[in-house]
């Protein structure tokens, strides 16, 4: 009875293994038509310049607009990417479309910052600097406008391979940024030897401000951290015009969250981006005429 009690448990184990990796199949493949069809959009979401409003750039951040599942976050589709290797594919396709975006966006006045997210596993196969150049030679985008977003999880395999990988970027004079920051081991020691160029605290920091007594002393602490390292730092889900006079005051150097915008197509980027600089424009031509 018992051996037949387990080996029935054995088959039920087997079947759904086999539905899993179906499912993965299935999704993979939607995945790839879903790249072919143009389903697959890069929306932008504006960072702001904390001390003057003005606006530093946008952060890519990948959208999968699918008739059967209209919201399929890149939280749920990235990692089967990453699990089958298609990331390295797609973040290729993503490093594209953000430089060539940012290009389009560059005037002689303006000169965006677009912040690519970089899956780990992307980062670690051989070549991907190479890639990264030779997708900004395409673009003509200056390598300064690029900035990319490592997780702190990639950054805790602080191996030699790792910071060769950030050191041939910086020499590219390619920008890095460590993301979620606050999420992982943040520890000191690491964060020292990283030659990285900004600090993306967590939005889980803004939340602990509210509900911690000590939340605030934490941010504080982290900001003056990073600054000591000579990093900039960036508040992520700034929800409120408060949180973001307050954390102006607090010497944050810059600001993204739904206070200024959510993610935008690029089209509507393009047009919040006119909108708010004729804006200042006007602001500044008032206050130029003594108003
Ligand atoms: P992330 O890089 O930390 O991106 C910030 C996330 O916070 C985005 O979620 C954004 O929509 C959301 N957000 C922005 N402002 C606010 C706010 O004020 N409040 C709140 N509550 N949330 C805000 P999203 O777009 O769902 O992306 C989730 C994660 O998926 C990203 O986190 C990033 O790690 C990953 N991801 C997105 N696009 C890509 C991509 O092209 N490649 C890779 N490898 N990862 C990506
Ligand atoms: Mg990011
Ligand atoms: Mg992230
Ligand atoms: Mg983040």
């Amino acid at each position: 009875r018992s051996k037949a009690a387990g080996g029935a448990k054995v088959s039920v184990y087997d079947d759904s293994m086999r539905e899993e990796t179906m499912l993965q199949v299935k999704r993979e493949h939607e995945l790839r038509q879903a790249l072919q069809r143009d389903e697959l959009k890069l929306h932008y979401q504006p960072v702001i310049h904390a001390a003057t409003g003005n606006i530093r750039g946008m952060e890519a951040l990948l959208r999968w607009e699918n008739q059967s599942f209209p919201s399929t976050g890149p939280q749920e589709f990235i990692p089967i990417l990453e699990s089958n290797g298609l990331i390295t594919e797609f973040g290729e396709w993503v490093l594209e479309q953000a430089c060539f975006f940012a290009e389009a966006c560059t005037t002689d006045n303006w000169r965006p910052v677009v912040s690519v997210n970089v899956s780990p596993v992307q980062m670690k196969k051989p070549g991907f600097v190479e890639s990264v150049r030779s997708i900004l030679g395409r673009s003509c985008l200056a390598p300064e406008q690029l900035e990319l977003e490592i997780t702190e999880g990639t950054m805790m395999d602080t191996s030699r391979k790792t910071i060769q990988t950030l050191e041939l970027l910086r020499e590219a004079r390619i920008r890095t940024a460590l993301d979620d920051f606050g999420t992982g081991y943040s520890s000191l020691s690491y964060l020292r030897e990283l030659p990285i160029d900004t600090l993306k605290l967590d939005k889980s920091f803004l939340k602990e401000e509210s509900t911690d007594r000590v939340g605030k002393h934490v941010t504080d602490a982290v900001i003056a951290m990073a600054h000591a390292l000579r990093l900039y730092v960036v508040a992520e889900g700034v929800e409120t015009k408060a949180q973001a006079e307050d954390l102006k005051s607090r010497g944050c150097d810059f600001l993204q969250g739904y206070c200024f915008s959510e993610p935008l197509d690029p089209e509507s980027f393009k047009a919040w981006v006119k909108l708010e600089r004729s804006a200042a424009d006007v602001l500044q031509k008032s206050s130029e005429r003594g108003h």
